[in-house]
């Protein structure tokens, strides 16, 4: 086959010129990127041998391989992995498929100046194409584990790359980098320099589980020797979660978080769970600063890889948390389990269930713990995460109350700070015995419903809730503290319960007195409405419309009728 040449999709080539101009200081990530997906691609190749014996591929010495060359100023980064198919280069490296980014593409056409745009790449992964921001052109040459045939990708990441196909490529990935020119005035950025290439390593990849080596150049031993020179391995290959406490430093930490989030940014809190026994596993969980753009779309990845004594077994792994925390990243790994373990049996398995169990009760518990130590970072988290971890206020009752304890809601008490149930109760006036709240599509709508009228003129506090899921779980959990949860929008409510019986009768003569009026009106309205009531919640509006406290919502009945229901 000749040499195709493709051109870059738009997004992919916006961002290649981003790459090449960056003035980004910190270049030395490109190769945390590289080993990355080398890592990826050897885990990839260890299972589908597992699962399939007959795949045609050596696993025998899986590893990552880094050659440089200081005379042809090129820096190879090469693994034995599961490799691409001609298909796949250009569907994986030609495209922006990462979800990742996307939502850094996104950021970036909200970025006004280029400063705006430099500060964003240190906060996204941008993966294989910061090759860019050190080389001028790179060259991958790949072949697909079971595959005869490999594949040559060329670009120097201006509009347009070249496809070709090869016969000699060994299994798996090699990309190499043709260096920019050397800076003489920063020596810092010489990619050339097993010193340098060796620091990088042993601070962003040490914890790769498999060996990262560098043969040292042949000019810089001994000439006369005949023996090729020995590679050494860079990386200690130590996973965190087995290591103490004490030995492993945030950094380090923070560093394994972005290999397995895929995110460039740290993470907002590391949690560590070691659980000994008749069933022994170590956990490693991170709480991302940032929500995800996909967190609501229905394929979206979840973030805990599931390994079996040190051996990387599943990502995605859907059993060891509930769908709520589907944010939640990292490791978790079982002492006692078949590496063969399927999902199917994963969902089955009791030890995995109570596993589920006491991590979600962890990660809850350490949502506390922020709370309460550092209001600021619990801020971040909720407005990030609230939505989310609402849905577990309708799916897991064990969890209900914990979930409640960190919940905290926009309110008409204060216009930007939100507030927790506790301190809504903690605000409660004598003689109020519910929690009132009033859901819609923003604050300011709700703000200025008619059903408000009568709440604010007595100065008592109404949760003003935005989401969609906040119909569901406010019915749903019906109570807080033995303190009803009624929404002002639904039923009928006396503020004035202390006079109830003297209002009752005022009410009684009243509607005699309007008998004729409300009977015309639900004579003229019949279609639409149940009943005409007087009413002592409007001071402004002449009429509100008023749900039973049984009916849906009109935002659930949209949501409803959005689902086909
Ligand atoms: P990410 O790793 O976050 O998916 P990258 O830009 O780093 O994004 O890589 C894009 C995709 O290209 C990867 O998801 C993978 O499918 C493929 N890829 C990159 N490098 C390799 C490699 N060394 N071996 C196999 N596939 C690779
Ligand atoms: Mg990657």
């Amino acid at each position: 086959m000749p040499t195709e040449t493709f051109e870059f999709q738009v997004e992919a080539r916006q961002l290649l010129q981003l790459m090449i101009h960056s003035v980004y200081s910190n270049k030395d990530v490109f190769l945390r990127e590289l080993v990355s997906n080398g890592s990826d691609a050897l885990d990839k190749l260890r299972l589908e041998k597992l699962w399939d014996d007959s795949l045609d591929a050596d696993v025998s010495d899986l590893h990552i391989e880094i050659d440089i060359d200081s005379d042809a100023r090129t820096l190879t980064v090469r693994d034995n992995g599961i490799g691409m198919s001609y298909e796949e280069v250009g569907r994986l490296i030609g495209t922006i498929a990462n979800s990742g980014t996307a939502s850094f593409l996104e950021e970036l056409r909200e970025a006004k100046d280029e400063a705006g745009a430099e500060g964003l790449i240190g906060q996204f992964g941008v993966g294989f194409y910061s090759g860019f921001m050190v080389a001028d052109e790179v060259t991958l040459v790949t072949r697909r584990a079971g595959e005869r045939q490999g594949t040559r990708w060329t670009s120097r990441g201006e509009g347009t790359y070249q496809l070709e196909t090869v016969d000699d490529a060994p299994q798996g990935t090699s990309v190499t980098l043709h260096l920019k020119p050397a800076d003489p005035e920063n020596q810092l950025h010489d990619y050339t320099s097993p010193w340098k290439i060796k620091e990088i390593i042993k601070r962003y990849s040490d914890f790769i589980t498999w060996p990262i080596r560098m043969v040292p150049e042949a000019s810089a031993t001994d000439d006369k020797s005949d023996e090729a020179p020995e590679p050494e391995t860079l990386n200690s290959m130590k996973a965190l979660w087995a290591r103490p406490r004490d030995e492993v430093s945030d950094d380090e930490y923070h560093e394994l978080y972005k290999h397995i989030g895929h995110d460039w940014r740290d993470p907002l809190e590391t949690i560590r769970l070691q659980a000994e026994g008749t069933f022994e596993y170590q956990a490693l969980l991170f709480l991302p600063a940032h929500a995800p753009h996909d967190l609501f779309t229905r394929d979206f990845k979840r973030g805990v890889q599931l390994y079996v004594k040190r051996v990387f077994i599943m990502d995605d792994c859907e059993a060891l948390l509930p769908p709520y925390l589907r944010f939640v990243k990292g490791v978790v790994d079982a002492a006692d389990l078949s590496l063969n373990v399927s999902r199917e049996i994963l969902q089955q398995d009791r030890h995995i269930e109570m596993m589920r169990r006491r991590l979600t009760k962890k990660v809850l518990s350490t949502v506390k713990d922020m709370m309460t130590k550092d209001q600021d970072r619990y801020a971040t988290f909720w407005r990030e995460f609230g939505t989310v971890l609402k849905e577990g206020l309708v799916t897991d009752s064990e969890n209900r109350d914990a979930i409640l304890a960190v919940a905290s809601f926009a309110s008409t008490h204060h216009d930007t700070e939100p507030s927790t149930l506790k301190q809504y109760v903690e605000r409660m006036k004598d003689g109020q015995d519910d929690i009132y709240y009033l859901t819609g599509e923003s604050r300011q709508s709700i703000e200025n419903s008619p059903h408000m009228e009568a709440f604010r003129d007595r100065g008592i506090e109404v949760l003003l809730l935005t989401d969609a899921v906040d119909e569901v779980w406010a019915d749903a959990v019906g109570e807080y503290e033995g303190k009803k949860l009624r929404s002002v929008a639904k039923g009928r409510i006396d503020l004035d319960n202390e006079d109830e019986e003297t209002l009752e009768g005022e009410k009684e003569k009243q509607t005699e007195e309007y008998a004729g009026l409300l009977g015309w009106m639900k004579e003229q309205l019949d279609e639409d409405i149940k009943e005409v009531r007087l009413s002592s919640r409007l001071t402004v509006s002449p009429a509100c419309i008023v749900s039973d406290a049984q009916d849906l919502t009109p935002a659930l009945e949209n949501m409803y009728r959005a689902m086909g229901q």
